[in-house]
């Protein structure tokens, strides 16, 4: 495998400054709102979407300690971000949880706020490993949500996926165990992937419809370049609707936001309109339906590069910028620069081709290395 990460651009500081203004736009006029930040490349999980074991081994080589941001340079950096327009936060990984002392950068991050003086929406995805342990500390140190990853109820399918022979009970005990330190509307991911686990659609949503957590189904992406990705794979969200559908009516719902990744549908009651103690679910159809028009995100690896799309193959250093002395101005102006620059939409570009066309070539960045 080639490594991906050692090829970046360097972080330019323009000639002519680009004070944050909050109103920042992308060559297609689309707003900078969304930060994603990957605290860590290493996780304990090997999903085989993701992290496949015969690549992902006891050889290969994870980031040093030296290479990834401190807390204090991930805050500096996100200040930038935020005055620039962002206002929602993500951590992620890897497994963000494997981060030690994630709590004091949650911390620094919570203390944040946007120009209008707002504090940030502060999130975490996670495999929910740790959660038990850890839920009552990070929404003590100031988190808000979680999000927690899970692709099935049935134990054999999610001992095989997670491919570390981890339980569904404990990810269960956490995302209680995170309901029970009040973080926030709690979502969970189930990666759908045909073949595997597309059995497990009914009973997750049996499980948690009514629970008041959010379900969301995600297409299997075309993310990194390990994970042998092929269209057949993939269960479009039309599919998993029409499944939900046979035995639980849905109905459309609005967008919360624009630039929102997932499509939402509402549990209707008897009189077929949503019933919102039914609650909802998520559809996240990167592969099907290009959702790039309103994508707002910026992604920032590990070791301090920002990454334009889910899928780009190069990120730019700030963390050369950083490391060499910048001044908050000339970070801004960087950051300025590089979102005045971006012209990404690949979810747009692979959707014009024909299927037989859509495979996993080319050299893409790992999404444990960005974040999803
Ligand atoms: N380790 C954490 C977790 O699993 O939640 C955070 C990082 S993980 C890369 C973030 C999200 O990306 C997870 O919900 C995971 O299921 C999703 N993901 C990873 N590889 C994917 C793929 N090939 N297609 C779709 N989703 C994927
Ligand atoms: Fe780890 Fe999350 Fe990737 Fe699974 S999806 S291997 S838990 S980073
Ligand atoms: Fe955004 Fe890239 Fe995904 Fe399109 S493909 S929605 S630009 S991250």
């Amino acid at each position: 495998m080639v490594d991906q990460r050692v090829r970046a651009l360097p972080a330019v500081v323009p000639a002519q400054a680009i004070a944050p203004s909050g109103l920042l736009q992308d060559r297609r006029g689309r707003p900078l709102r969304d930060l994603r930040i990957s605290v860590t490349d290493r996780c304990n999980f090997r999903c085989s979407y993701c992290m496949p074991k015969e690549i992902f081994d006891k050889d290969y080589q994870y980031l040093p300690h030296s290479a990834l941001l401190t807390f204090e340079e991930i805050t500096r950096l996100t200040q930038v971000f935020v005055a620039h327009g962002v206002r929602k936060v993500r951590l992620t990984g890897g497994e963000p949880l494997l981060r030690k002392n994630l709590e004091i950068l949650i911390e620094q991050l919570a203390a944040l706020r946007t120009a209008d003086g707002a504090p940030l929406d502060l999130t975490l995805t996670t495999n929910g490993s740790l959660l038990t342990r850890k839920a009552a500390s990070l929404k003590a140190a100031g988190l808000n949500r979680v999000t927690v990853s899970l692709d099935g109820l049935d134990d054999c399918v999610f001992r095989q996926m997670n491919d570390v022979d981890f339980p569904v009970a404990d990810v269960l005990e956490g995302i209680a165990a995170a309901r029970a330190a009040g973080l926030g509307t709690i979502k969970v991911n189930m990666v759908v992937k045909r073949g595997t686990n597309e059995h497990q659609i009914l009973p997750m949503a049996r499980h948690f419809r009514g629970s008041g957590i959010v379900l969301r189904f995600i297409e299997y992406m075309d993310v990194g370049a390990t994970n042998g990705w092929r269209m057949d794979e993939v269960v479009p969200s039309a599919e998993v609707l029409q499944i939900l559908q046979q035995e639980m009516p849905l109905v459309p719902l609005e967008a919360s936001a624009p630039g929102e990744t997932a499509e939402r549908w509402g549990y209707a009651g008897p009189d077929g309109r949503h019933d919102p103690d039914l609650g909802e679910v998520g559809f996240i159809s990167s592969v099907t339906q290009a959702f790039c028009g309103d994508c707002n995100r910026v992604r920032l690896s590990t070791e301090g590069k920002v990454y334009l799309c889910l899928f780009a193959h190069q990120g730019h250093d700030l963390r050369e910028l950083l490391r060499g002395g910048a001044s908050d101005a000339d970070l801004a102006s960087a950051v300025g620069a590089i979102w005045q620059g971006r012209d990404d939409r690949y979810s747009e570009i692979r959707a014009q081709l024909p299927p037989e066309a859509r495979t996993a070539s080319g050299r893409r960045i790992e999404m444990s290395y960005i974040g999803g």
